[in-house]
């Protein structure tokens, strides 16, 4: 514990203040709440990125806490992924500080993989979360140099906070007409596991990311009739060239080549492997996939086998919904269909800016 807190929180302290092995002061602040001193950083969310925070710390030895609102390490792939997910990117691109994944692991780790890969980093680093604490508000008081990280039953006091919560933390629902009238199945991707329970039924995925064109593959090979609902302009691009990952291609290319010129390969590249998706109802955007990515943060789908089914018919694009009806859905082109189930891969939004009460004094980058 810095002097600082020592001193604020001794100023604090009642005679009913605990004083635990790691350094931490533990105060009743009513019959409810209760605060607690950290020393160091509180670093919330326990995915790879709050795990990964917390090694880097451990290593310069400065103290620090971790909450996670879930009971688990890595929640994101553990409780709202699907079966199939294998990573999208290959290893070398997703390991984590100061642990490589053992060599035994394919290059496109499963998700179990992935989630023993996390588990090990955590043990190896002994990194102990909090679990079950889900932050609701924090605030940085400017008179005392420090950041209050409040939970429904404590207040965490530290001085420095690192906020590790993800782009996933919350499924964004389409606001489209009418969903609620419709009687079939509804759920959002991250509720979809594998496609037992729909063999044989009438799918309809509404959106074209790497989750929907992913999860309408698995629902095919599960013997669904399959539609993927596609909106807008899309970059599709092959999952590797030459069998080299596509993604670790475009890295090593940038370093000699303009953007402009790499993108324009990666289309010949897709073109000569996965055909003229535009024939198949998918319309690409003007700019090249790297440029569009670099420009608007939108990702490419890299194809695991999709294009291939939609390609031989057995999955149909269909255009943007205008409306959801009792038994189906009616296309902005006019058409509508029936379906008995209808799966939103409509993605995820970070919860940061409902509990995140910051001025630009005390964030730093
Ligand atoms: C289907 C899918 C496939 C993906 N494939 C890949 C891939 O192949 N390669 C890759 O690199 N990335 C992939 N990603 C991206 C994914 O975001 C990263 O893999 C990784 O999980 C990001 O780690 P993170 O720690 O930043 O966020 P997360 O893994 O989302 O972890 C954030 C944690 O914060 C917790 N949290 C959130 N809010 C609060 C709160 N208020 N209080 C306390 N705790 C909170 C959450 O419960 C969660 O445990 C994929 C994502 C999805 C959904």
């Amino acid at each position: 514990m810095t002097n600082l807190t020592r001193k604020k929180a001794k100023s604090c302290s009642d005679h009913n203040a605990v004083f635990t092995a790691n350094g931490m002061i533990i105060e009743p602040m009513n019959s409810v709440l209760k605060r607690v001193w950290v020393p160091g950083a509180v670093i919330i969310g326990a995915g790879p990125s709050g795990l990964a925070a917390a090694a880097c710390l451990k290593k310069m030895e400065v103290p620090f806490l971790i909450i996670e609102k879930e009971n688990c390490l890595a929640s994101l792939w553990k409780l709202k992924t699907y079966d199939r997910l294998k990573l999208h990117l290959p290893k070398e691109f997703c390991k984590l500080p100061h642990f490589p994944f053992p060599p035994e692991i394919p290059s496109y780790a499963e998700k179990q993989q992935f989630i023993s890969y996390v588990e090990a980093y955590a043990e190896h680093f002994s990194i102990e979360p909090l679990f079950g604490k889900e932050v609701k508000r924090a605030k940085y008081d400017g008179t005392m140099g420090l950041w209050q990280v409040q939970t429904n039953d404590t207040e965490f006091v530290c001085r420095w906070l690192i906020v590790a919560t993800g782009e996933n933390a919350e499924p964004v629902l389409p606001q489209i007409d009418g969903l609620t009238e419709f009687r079939g199945n509804i759920l959002h991707t991250s509720e979809y596991k594998n496609g037992a329970d729909f063999k044989g039924s009438k799918v309809l995925v509404v959106g074209c990311g790497n989750s929907g064109m992913e999860i309408g593959l698995d629902l095919c090979n599960s013997g669904a009739q399959v539609s993927v609902v596609v909106r807008d302009k899309l970059h599709v691009l092959p999952r590797e060239v030459l069998g080299q990952s596509t993604f670790a291609l475009s890295m090593r290319l940038l370093k000699w080549f303009p953007v402009r010129l790499v993108d324009r390969f990666l289309l010949l590249c897709s073109w000569l492997i996965l055909g003229d998706i535009c024939q198949m109802g998918i319309t690409r955007p003007e700019i090249g996939p790297l440029e569009l990515k670099n420009t608007s943060g939108k990702t490419p789908v890299l194809d695991v086998g999709t294009i291939a089914k939609i390609k031989s018919g057995h999955i149909k694009i269909v255009n943007g919904v205008k409306r959801f009806t009792s038994r189906g859905v009616e296309f902005v082109d006019g058409r509508s269909d029936e379906y008995e189930s209808i799966i939103l891969a409509t993605g995820y939004r970070s919860n940061v800016a409902s509990w995140l009460m910051v001025n630009s004094n005390s964030l730093c980058t």
